[in-house]
């Protein structure tokens, strides 16, 4: 099997519990088998706890205005908007809105976000670029799941005004996170997480598309329960099938867990679990 960034050879790469992911020597990207997971399951982004998800949605909006700055009145479209919290968010501070979810059915969607008529229920692949670009494309824990991860960067340039920002949050698999807690940590719960991308994978995948000006960073804030999650899976035998964090009392853990994990994250960038990547793309290209 060959790496889907850069072509190169994967080797297997062995979790503590035996199982294993297929690892690229040449850029570090990391590709999982999906096995026997479920075909359709979603990431519930914002689904949960309503007290957690709060926290994080603020946290995420601060993380991306904080990587891409915007003018007032910009364009805005995010690549799977889940419950449209994030993109409304936007829209109620002046900027026009639109965004994609192939599995979207307008079930507790935030109504904010159908005004300017720039929402589709479609995968980004298969949107159709507006006259009038975006200055801001943004996919919030997306491009670990999609099918093509080629496509998917692709079309979201389409989108792009020139000059315009694509920012992406994902899990990091070149994290310290992730190699210390191994098959326990938390990212690899969630069994549609089919790859993980390292800083160097990231930048290759963009600059091959024609992104320019590429920047990683990781995260502090983001995914704040991964510390108490990953230790509850590594003690614990089976895992629940809701997910570790299923229970009151596994979030009330991860989050008193929080403060400390902060403070890990401060010292050590290298341990953050989420990489953010802005890129931008320097013209606008011809559309499909
Ligand atoms: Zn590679």
């Amino acid at each position: 099997m060959s790496c889907e960034v850069c072509q190169s050879a994967l080797v297997a790469q062995s979790l503590r519990d035996g199982s294993s992911l297929s690892f690229c020597p040449k850029c570090s990207h990391i590709e999982r088998d999906l096995g026997s997971a479920p075909a359709n399951h979603r990431d519930a982004a914002y689904g949960g706890d309503p007290g957690l998800d709060r926290v994080r949605l603020e946290l995420t909006w601060r993380g991306l205005v904080d990587a891409a700055p915007l003018e007032p009145k910009s364009r805005v479209f995010e690549i799977g908007f889940g419950a449209g919290a994030l993109l409304a968010r936007f829209a109620q501070s002046g900027h026009t809105v639109g965004g994609c979810d192939l599995d979207q059915l307008k079930v507790g969607v935030n109504e904010t976000i159908y005004a300017d008529g720039l929402v589709f229920n479609t995968g980004i692949e298969d949107v159709t670029p507006p006259a009038e670009g975006f200055d801001l494309v943004y996919g919030i824990h997306v491009i670990e799941h999609v099918v093509d991860i080629h496509k998917t960067v692709e079309s979201a340039r389409q989108l792009l005004n020139p000059g315009g920002r694509l920012v992406l949050f994902t899990p990091g698999g070149d994290s310290l996170s992730a190699k210390v807690f191994s098959d326990a940590w938390w990212l690899l719960e969630d069994p549609t997480h089919v790859r993980f991308f390292s800083i160097r994978s990231l930048t290759a995948l963009l600059e091959r598309h024609g992104y320019t000006d590429v920047r990683v960073s990781r995260a502090l804030y983001d995914n704040l329960t991964m510390e108490g999650a990953s230790i509850l899976r590594m003690f614990r035998g089976k895992r629940p099938a809701g997910g570790v964090l299923a229970s009151t009392w596994s979030r009330i853990f991860a989050t008193l867990i929080a403060p400390a994990a902060l403070v890990l994250r401060f010292l050590i960038p290298r341990w953050r679990p989420t990489l953010v990547v802005t890129a931008t793309n320097p013209h606008r290209i011809a559309t499909k």
